[in-house]
């Protein structure tokens, strides 16, 4: 059997973003982002929101990536099995699992933290997660504001994961070659300040060809499709995937933000209908939330907060994790070093499934 096309090329096409060159862009030049940038703190907050709410309404149904959920990648994988089971000549072909100890799917919690006043909320949404047996990583800015190291310990003591959103919140580095490379020395330092093996660009600015120059083991700032930030776009993948040494893990729910202040939505529908979704694919669901005030500080959005995590608790299928964590799974995976991974079946039909390996004694239930 042959296939007229590339597969390896069409998921680098879409992973990469590199469609992003073929298409029409609703996103701003390079100049004009500039310009936005500086005349924005002299627009008060106020007007910004309600023309940002008159875009979204134009935003919110693209046709390419889709939103919320764009299954690209996820057909192309299947027809990659089905490549592979025709070739074979067989109905079912074993493969490593996507997760650990039989879990269905991924769960990672995660917050960019915007202001000084973000990370004292900090500590009242860890008390929300850690109530419920939840845990969850905070990305702070290194020259921003400033750090109350008290409350950066007392997180990493009680089992958070930190990483780094960031040398200064604005799009600098990412704005030239020169800039990406001036910033790495603080990017280094406060990594190592912060114990942290993860990035998360402010604003999700990238340029994607880069992002296996950074140096940590992770980032998180390609969404699974987000048509809502100033550089919209999307990676159409549910999965991790590797840049370079980098392991990319996509951020795949609407974030808090879009969700609450640009579509005022009052219910976390939405996040579930995602949520389950994502788990009939196998995939990876991350939540990126913000503690700060006009974010997860509003009482509001913290009541609709907290029902998410009552949603995501009595799921023993969903392995909820740390980003940390996932990636050296994922490596693992990757690695197929050890012997004993779990396995699941791809089986043919007139779609491909994935089953997942069967339950164990020790595997959850
Ligand atoms: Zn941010």
């Amino acid at each position: 059997m042959t296939v007229p096309f590339s597969l390896a090329e069409a998921y680098t096409n879409y992973v990469e973003e590199r469609w992003r060159a073929t298409r029409p862009q609703r996103s701003l030049s390079e100049r004009q982002l500039a310009l936005f940038y500086g005349v924005k703190r002299f627009i008060p907050r106020r007007l910004q929101l309600a023309a940002r709410r008159r875009l979204v309404r134009l935003q919110r149904n693209p046709d390419f990536p889709r939103w919320p959920l764009d299954e690209s990648v996820s057909r192309l994988v299947q027809f990659y099995a089905k490549c592979l089971l025709a070739a074979a000549g067989t109905d079912e072909l074993p493969f490593r699992w996507f997760w650990p100890d039989g879990h269905h799917a991924a769960l990672l919690l995660t917050h960019d933290v915007e202001s000084a006043d973000g990370l004292r909320l900090a500590i009242g949404i860890a008390d929300l997660e850690e109530e419920r047996g939840l845990r969850s990583s905070f990305n702070i800015v290194a020259d921003w504001y400033p750090i109350d190291w008290g409350i950066v310990r007392e997180l990493t003591a009680r089992g958070f994961e930190l990483g780094v959103h960031g040398v200064h919140h604005d799009r600098s580095l990412f704005s030239s070659r020169a800039a990406f490379e001036q910033q790495q020395p603080a990017l280094r330092r406060m990594s190592a300040k912060l114990g942290a093996a993860g990035f998360r660009s402010p604003a999700t600015h990238r340029v994607v060809d880069w992002l296996s120059e950074l140096p940590f083991a992770y980032d998180c700032s390609v969404p699974h499709s987000d048509p809502f930030e100033p550089q919209p776009g999307g990676c159409c993948s549910v999965w991790p995937f590797f840049l370079g040494d980098v392991v990319e893990v996509p951020y795949t729910l609407p974030q808090d933000h879009t969700l609450f202040t640009l579509l005022g939505e009052r219910s976390v529908a939405v996040w579930q209908t995602q949520l389950e979704r994502i788990e009939a694919q196998h995939g990876l669901v991350q939540l990126l939330t913000h503690p700060d005030p006009g974010y997860l500080g509003e009482t509001r959005n913290r009541a609709l907060y907290c029902e998410f995590l009552e949603l995501v608790r009595d799921r023993p299928r969903l392995w909820r994790t740390l980003p940390r964590d996932a990636v050296a799974w994922w490596r693992l995976r990757d690695a197929a070093a050890e012997p004993d991974l779990p396995v699941g079946i791809a089986r043919a039909g007139d779609e491909v499934t994935f089953e997942p390996p069967a339950p164990n004694a020790d595997s959850p239930d």
